[in-house]
């Protein structure tokens, strides 16, 4: 079922914590909602759910509008992050919960129930724990079985606020794999509110980013990586290196680190933002930049090696970073301590007053082509 908010806002007092926003969500689709906390996200998915009312806006469901209708007609399930599982039921009884209490009318046969339940059961991969109590789970089951709970009343559409908040690295790695791959077996309609980028990126179709209140920029994963649509965005999906100058000659400069702009770019004042896997190091600065470093910390562990990186000479919010095969590692060594130079492959500069970046590529023909390190 396909989702469309047309110009919702919501206010709290004096404190406006949805500006006008339209979305739509298509039918199928994972979206993903992603924000810092306080950006609006539950909000926004308790008003889809109907249980808190937009002060103005539209809302529709599969074209029909839903904006006054009750929450119990709309056929929403949700998850939130504190399971909320009915301590005193066993699992089964909990999953079948919310068809038991339905009006007669609409409320299945306990045959019905029972195997509706099993099922469930088995999807969520515990159908030897039916007679269990939530209290004999681990954090990552019940969680599972809040998600069957919702699921049990087979929803239209499924409303996950930060569903795995709550549990630890790797479980949330697992029932997120798995989440997606339930989703795409039984095709419903889902919005997953996250804060963590790594979440959001990973299991969306799309992933709608919210900054106080308004949205950002709404795009498929790769896309708002590699295009973000402005300076929010990102910085909020992941660590960046950024270099702050003033503009000299064809260069921006500040105190004696300078990066070169590329042949043919416009020359502009700006922040000048580098993504770890950017930028090279080498021992020498060549004619892109000179860009001292003093290495701070080597991390082995991963595909890749990390290197936490301090300005010399120079100011920078934060620590640099910079990632290197392990065979560049092998054949330099780098230690702490050390001495290296970032030279900037792809980049994006960040002009005052202007939201879109300018996109900068530094051709490799110049010099050093490849490993800048061995
Ligand atoms: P998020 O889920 O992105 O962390 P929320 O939607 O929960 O953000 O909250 C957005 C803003 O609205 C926050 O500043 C929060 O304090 C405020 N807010 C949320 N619910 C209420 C409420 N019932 N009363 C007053 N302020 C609220
Ligand atoms: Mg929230």
């Amino acid at each position: 079922m396909s989702i469309k908010i047309q110009e919702v806002s919501k206010t709290f007092g004096r404190f406006q914590a949805i500006k006008p926003l339209d979305l739509t969500i298509h039918e199928g689709e994972m979206v993903g909602l992603l924000g810092p906390s306080g950006s609006g996200k539950t909000t926004l998915l308790r008003i889809l759910a109907g249980l808190e009312q937009a002060d103005s806006g539209r809302i529709f469901f599969s074209n029909k509008e839903v904006t006054q209708l009750h929450v119990r007609d709309r056929r929403v399930g949700f998850v939130f992050q504190n399971y909320a599982l009915f301590r005193h039921m066993t699992v089964a009884d909990n999953i079948a919960f919310g068809l038991e209490v339905l009006p007669k009318s609409q409320r299945p046969s306990k045959a019905e129930i029972k195997s509706r339940v099993a099922e469930l059961l088995d999807k969520i991969e515990l159908g030897h724990l039916g007679d269990r109590y939530p209290a004999q789970l681990s954090g990552g089951q019940k969680q599972r079985v809040a998600l069957a709970r919702a699921l049990a009343m087979q929803p239209r559409v499924l409303l996950l606020d930060e569903p795995f908040g709550a549990l630890d690295a790797r479980v949330r790695k697992e029932l997120r794999r798995w989440l997606r791959d339930l989703h795409d077996e039984l095709g419903f309609t889902s919005v997953f509110v996250t804060h963590d980028q790594e979440e959001a990126l990973e299991v969306s179709d799309r992933v709608v980013v919210m900054s106080q209140g308004q949205i950002e920029q709404q795009a498929t994963p790769e896309d708002l990586y590699h295009q973000p649509a402005n300076r929010f965005v990102y910085d909020f999906l992941g660590q960046v290196n950024v270099f702050q100058g003033e503009v000299q000659g064809q260069r921006l400069q500040q105190n004696q680190a300078w990066v070169a702009f590329p042949h043919g770019s416009q020359v502009t004042p700006g922040q000048l933002y580098l993504r770890s896997h950017e930028i090279t190091l080498a021992r020498e600065p060549d004619a892109r930049a000179h860009l001292p470093l003093t290495i701070k910390a080597v991390n082995l562990i991963g595909a890749e090696v990390r290197l936490e990186l301090e300005p010399q000479g120079w100011e920078a919010d934060d620590l640099w970073e910079a990632a290197i095969s392990h065979a560049e590692y092998n054949a330099w060594q780098p230690q702490r301590g050390e001495t290296c130079y970032a030279l900037p492959m792809n980049g994006q500069l960040f002009v005052e007053q202007q939201e879109q970046p300018q996109r900068l590529n530094w051709s490799f023909q110049e010099k050093t082509p490849g490993l800048a390190l061995a």
